[in-house]
């Protein structure tokens, strides 16, 4: 008898996970609340920025397999979800996040080219490079299409005989450290071998004593600027992620309107930095004026030829942060049937593919939960979120 997992949540965390398992011979019910890739869900943004320039070395190459999940995927999903159009990373004076990034780059085999400022400013006329010292081309990092392929994963899980339904689900009471069943927003109780709960920022909301505030949603604000009409600098840009010493190596980063079809709005643009706390079920989605002008004025500065031209959409998000913005992949601490993936950390969705890879091997107990992702850690740990 095939093993029966219940995956809550259909983002991208719990999407991929309930498709890898059913790959893997599991018998898997997929439910989400709103549907996957919903709006108020973390991934259901236009797109996210894929990129392996990060300080820990275990990000980078999970990074770098995602990528080829995708590519993997792409024929049966019928549709480009990666658009590998590249990573430029632009620094200032500090250089050490990169340093220490190339050097995992270097170790991995990563692809990434140094741009002469003087290269750089014929390649992207359309950036003001004078602050920047340093200019680094991650060639196989670009763009997801971000709620289109939470879609396609569960249209994809659906295909391959998945039992996917919409409705909220709640934990019912754990007896003897085991989980007895979830109950279902139809009034339906319903009983699973394994439950995973993929539950992005409404992870602290379901398991209030085990969870709690090690997850804790803040406000995030996206801006979608107005480019000029027939502007050539959509097609020549890559992402770009920029690390100058302008913001207090804060990362401002942004996804040019690639395409520019109906499937990405404008030149996108944000700040990685954490906003007010925020709940995913009552907060206002309303930008503001002050985050507005901030955002606009780094990017009057960086791409001079934006200025004048005015917001053309925004979006307001929420990251789900644990207190080292590192991801939590464990067993329930109360209940051993019963997994919790989530605490993405406003850096997660890229690594969706990865971690459905990841959970099958923990679910076989083919590999033991990555101490860097787990509950114990918290039992040392400061309040501090380090941005990764
Ligand atoms: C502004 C912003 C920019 C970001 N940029 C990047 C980036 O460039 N690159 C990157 O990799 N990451 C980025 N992230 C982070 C990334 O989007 C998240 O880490 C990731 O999407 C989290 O996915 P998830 O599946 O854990 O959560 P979610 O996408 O929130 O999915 C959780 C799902 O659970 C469902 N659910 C909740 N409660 C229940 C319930 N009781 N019953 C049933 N279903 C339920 C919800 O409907 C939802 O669909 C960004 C985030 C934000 C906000």
């Amino acid at each position: 008898m095939k093993q029966h997992i219940a995956v809550i949540g259909a983002g991208a965390f719990g999407g991929w996970t309930a498709l890898m398992l059913l790959r893997n011979g599991y018998k898997v019910t997929l439910i989400d609340a709103w549907g996957a890739g919903n709006s108020r869900s973390s991934s259901g943004d236009e797109t996210r920025v894929i990129r392996s320039v990060y300080v820990d070395k275990i990000y980078a190459e999970m990074a770098h397999r995602a990528g080829q999940i995708w590519r993997e995927n792409e024929n049966a999903f019928g549709i480009q979800i990666f658009h590998p159009i590249g990573v430029l990373n632009l620094i200032g004076k500090d250089d050490s996040r990169l340093k220490a990034a190339l050097g995992h780059f270097d170790d991995l085999g990563l692809k990434y080219e140094e741009v002469s400022k003087k290269e750089a400013a014929k390649r992207y006329s359309h950036i003001n490079l004078e602050d920047i010292n340093q200019i680094v081309l991650e060639n196989n990092g670009g763009y997801l299409l971000a709620r289109m392929g939470c879609h396609v994963v569960k249209e994809q899980f659906v295909k391959e005989g998945g039992d996917f339904s919409i409705a909220a689900a709640y934990p019912l009471s754990i007896e003897h450290e085991k989980l007895q069943g979830i109950k279902l927003s139809d009034g339906s109780k319903l009983m699973a071998d394994t439950y995973i709960f993929a539950c992005g920022p409404w992870l602290g909301k379901l398991f209030p004593e085990e969870i709690g505030a090690l997850i804790r949603p803040t406000k995030q604000e996206i801006f979608y600027f107005n480019i000029p009409a027939g502007c050539d600098m959509v097609e020549n840009l890559p992402v770009w992620c920029d690390f100058s010493s302008l913001w207090d190596n804060v990362m401002m980063y942004g996804i040019p309107a690639a395409g520019s079809d109906a499937m990405v709005r404008g030149f996108k643009a944000g700040k990685d930095v954490l906003g007010e706390d925020f709940d995913p079920d009552i907060s206002e989605r309303y930008a503001t004026e002050a985050k507005w002008k901030e955002v606009k004025r780094f990017i009057h500065h960086r791409f001079p030829i934006l200025r004048g031209m005015g917001l053309l959409e925004s979006r307001v998000c929420q990251y789900e942060n644990t207190p080292d913005a590192h991801f939590i992949i464990d067993k329930l601490p109360t209940a051993n049937n019963v997994w919790i993936m989530g605490g993405g950390s406003g850096h997660g969705y890229k690594m969706g593919a990865v971690l459905g890879e990841m959970m099958v091997d923990l679910v076989n107990e083919k590999v033991g939960v990555n101490p860097v992702f787990s509950f114990k850690r918290f039992e040392n740990l400061g309040e501090k979120v380090e941005r990764r």
